[in-house]
C-alpha cells in the first residue's frame, strides 16, 4: 500500500548502529512509532518532521550557562542567529490539555485535528539524520516525548554515538525518572510547569490531585536537568485570571530547586481557544507582572513570546525588559516557526 507520509529531507541511516542501539530497548528499524504530520503536499501526502523552531533563549547564553546582560540583540540580523531545532512531534501525551487537543486529537494551528501517523523507527532516524546533516538541533515534542521512552533514548544514543551531538526535548514535566535518564544526551530541554499547584490539573485536563502530582514532577524534572547542566527553559501559560501571586509562587519553587546558571523561564500568553472559555490577559499586564516577578528574583532570566506567529522573544531580568523592541518589529521572522497560543503585539 502506497505511504500516505514523506518524511521531510532524510539523512543516511548506519542501521547496524540502529540495530544495536535500538535493542538495548527491545527496539528495531521496524518499530511503529506515532507521529504527528506538519502540512501536506498538494496531492494529500502528509509531511512529518518539516517544522523547525529557534532556541529563543539562545540570546541569553554565554558559553554554556545564562549570563547577565542589559541588551540581548543589538540588529534585527542577530535573530537569525539563534539555533534552529528540527521538531520530531510525537502522536501521544499523557495529558489532556483542553486548549491543546479535544477528543484524543490534537488540534493545529489552524483550529483543525491533526491525526498521527505510525511512521518506522528507521524513518525518524532518517529525519534526525537529515537534521543533524544540516546542523540542526533535533527536538523531540509532541504529543510529549515521555510517552515515547525508550525510542527517544534510542535515537539520542544513536545520534551521540555517530556525530557526539546532543538532542532537545519539550516536556510536560510529568516524567523524572525518563529525564534523567535522558540527561546525559541533552543540550536543552522546554519543560512545562503549567499552573500553581491548585490549578494545574484544570489547565492539563487531569484531576485535581494527579495535577498536585504533576506540579512536583515537573519541579522535580526541571531540577534534575538545569542541575545536570541541561539549559532548561521552563514554560508557563498565563491566562486571564492569572494573578502575580500565583507567578510569584511559581517563581520561588523555580528558584528554589533549579540551577538558574542554566535555568530560563519562558512565559506563554495564553490566546483564546474556541471551546475553551479561559480569558486571554493583556499584553501590557503580562510584561508588567513580568517585571514585577523579576524583581524578586533578579537572577533569572524571563522571556515571553513576542508576534507569535512570526516569532520573536521579549527578556526580562531584575526586574526590566532587556531587549530593544524597536529592531525586532521590522524583522521578518517567518522561519522562526509557529505556534497556537501567543499572539503579541509590540
Ligand atoms: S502537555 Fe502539551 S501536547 Fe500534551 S495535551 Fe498539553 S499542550 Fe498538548
Amino acid at each position: 500500500m502506497e505511504k500516505r507520509y514523506r518524511i521531510f529531507e532524510p539523512g543516511r541511516v548506519e542501521m547496524d548502529l540502529l540495530a544495536e542501539v535500538a535493542g538495548k530497548f527491545r527496539l528495531g528499524p521496524d518499530s511503529p512509532v506515532s507521529m504527528l504530520p506538519y502540512g501536506q503536499l498538494p496531492d494529500g501526502t502528509l509531511k512529518i518532521g518539516a517544522e523547525t523552531r529557534r532556541l529563543y533563549f539562545h540570546f541569553a547564553v554565554d558559553g554554556d550557562c545564562f549570563v547577565p546582560g542589559t541588551e540581548l540583540v543589538k540588529s534585527s540580523e542577530e535573530w537569525k542567529e539563534a539555533p534552529v531545532t528540527r521538531i520530531i512531534s510525537f502522536g501521544k501525551c499523557n495529558v489532556s490539555c483542553p486548549y491543546c487537543k479535544r477528543d484524543c486529537q490534537f488540534l493545529g494551528d489552524d483550529g483543525l485535528p491533526i491525526i498521527a501517523q505510525p511512521v518506522l523507527l528507521a524513518e525518524v532516524v532518517a529525519l534526525c539524520e537529515g537534521a543533524v546533516g544540516r546542523g540542526e538541533i533535533v527536538r523531540f515534542s509532541g504529543g510529549d516525548p515521555v510517552t515515547f521512552p525508550t525510542v527517544t533514548l534510542a535515537i539520542s544514543e544513536y545520534l551521540y554515538r555517530r556525530y557526539g551531538v546532543k538532542t532537545s526535548i519539550a516536556h510536560n514535566g510529568s516524567g523524572p525518572a525518563w529525564a534523567r535518564k535522558m540527561a546525559p544526551y541533552l543540550g536543552s530541554a522546554a519543560i512545562d510547569l503549567k499552573g500553581v499547584p491548585e490549578k494545574i490539573g484544570g489547565i492539563m485536563g487531569i484531576e485535581a490531585v494527579r495535577g498536585e502530582l504533576f506540579y512536583k514532577n515537573s519541579l522535580e524534572t526541571q531540577g534534575a536537568l538545569s542541575r545536570a547542566g541541561v539549559l532548561t527553559d521552563v514554560r508557563t501559560p498565563v491566562f486571564g485570571d492569572t494573578s502575580v501571586d500565583e507567578m510569584r509562587r511559581l517563581a520561588q519553587d523555580i528558584y528554589r530547586v533549579n540551577d538558574l546558571r542554566y535555568t530560563f523561564w519562558t512565559w506563554r500568553q495564553y490566546k483564546p481557544v474556541q471551546g475553551c472559555d479561559w480569558s486571554a490577559p493583556t499584553r501590557d499586564g503580562v510584561i508588567e507582572m513580568m517585571k514585577m516577578v523579576s524583581r524578586d528574583i533578579p537572577a533569572l532570566w524571563l522571556g515571553i513570546r513576542a508576534k507569535w506567529d512570526k516569532g520573536g522573544m521579549i527578556y526580562v531580568k531584575a526586574g526590566e525588559v532587556r531587549q530593544k523592541t524597536a529592531d525586532t518589529l521590522a524583522v521578518d521572522m517567518r522561519d522562526f516557526g509557529s505556534g497556537n497560543l501567543i499572539e503579541v503585539a509590540v
